[in-house]
């Protein structure tokens, strides 16, 4: 299953004195079981695209074919693409609105029509998926809830639906350390024993350089670096003119460099330069 997004361009309000083109043009292909992260300053586009991956926003102009169907076509019924493509909103938690944990994990589902059985059977599921006990929690008020864990059970809200692909928009904005390491680890769990292909759209260079297999950047409506972690983390200066860094880890290893140690500068995560510094102490032994 991929997605395939061609010359595609929107323009918000347009022919009104507001017109704002938040999309310029945009080629690209995101294929089956990757792990891809959209990283950009505010205001380059990112939220604008992942809506129009579930037909939540419509193009100016271009395409978007998921597994060869153009989904920017009359007659495509949302839900299917839904079925397919699940989207975790930025701060998800707050559209829980159920008085139970299972009751709102099972309402997308419900809404796709699905039998009582299955509807069961998939939110036990999605816990699962997501790492909450179902007999411990399925009772629970989503409200009685840590930030992380809130989090969590809305996750598992879209995960019910059994997307392939889930595009989450910055998960773990506003959790403490834990809970942002805890929401990442499920989302790598996610992908790594469920195979879902997932696209995050993320500040953290520290966490797209640990779990990301393709970064893709965004500018001004435009994506103008595509490629693995490494390599777009080894473009410092390009990325710093549009107003983004490296992991900072990646800085430190720069320093260390200049005052003459010889490490690898290929270091993008703190397990890299824990490896880059051992073999610089085994060398110089
Ligand atoms: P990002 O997610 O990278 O912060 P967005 O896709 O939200 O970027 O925004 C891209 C551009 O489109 C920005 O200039 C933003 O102000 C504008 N924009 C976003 N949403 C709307 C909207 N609903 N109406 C008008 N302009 C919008």
């Amino acid at each position: 299953m991929s997605i395939k997004i061609e010359n595609l361009t929107h323009i918000y309000m347009p022919k009104s004195p507001f017109e704002k083109k938040a999309l310029d043009d945009v080629s690209l292909e995101i294929m089956d079981g990757q792990f891809v992260a959209l990283i950009g300053h505010t205001g380059s586009g990112k939220s604008t695209l992942i809506q129009h991956l579930n037909g939540l926003l419509k193009p100016s102009s271009g395409k978007i074919i998921v597994d060869d169907i153009d989904i920017t076509q009359k007659g495509v019924k949302l839900s299917d693409i839904r079925k397919k493509i699940g989207l975790v909103f930025q701060y998800p938690e707050y559209q829980l609105f159920e008085e139970t944990i299972e009751k709102d994990i099972q309402f997308g589902p419900r809404n796709l029509g699905l039998s009582e059985d299955e509807i069961d059977k998939r939110a036990k599921r999605a816990m699962k998926m997501v790492g909450l006990d179902y007999e411990m929690y399925k009772d629970k008020s989503p409200f009685e809830l840590s930030g992380g864990q809130k989090r969590r059970v809305a996750i598992a809200g879209v995960v019910a639906m059994e997307p392939k692909i889930l595009i989450l928009d910055e998960p773990t904005a506003g959790l403490d350390p834990k809970g942002r390491d805890e929401i990442l680890e499920q989302i790598n769990i996610l992908h790594k024993e469920y195979n879902m292909t997932i696209i995050l759209v993320s500040h953290s260079m520290e966490d797209v350089a640990k779990l990301a297999d393709r970064v893709i950047v965004m500018n001004k409506g435009k994506s103008i670096l595509d490629g693995v972690p490494s390599e777009i983390f080894n473009k410092i200066e390009v990325l710093e003119e549009v107003g983004l860094a490296a992991p900072q880890v990646t800085y430190l290893v720069r320093a260390l460099r200049n005052k003459g140690f010889n490490i690898s500068s290929s270091v993008f995560t703190v397990e890299q330069a824990k490896e880059a510094l051992l073999q610089y102490i085994k060398n110089t032994k």
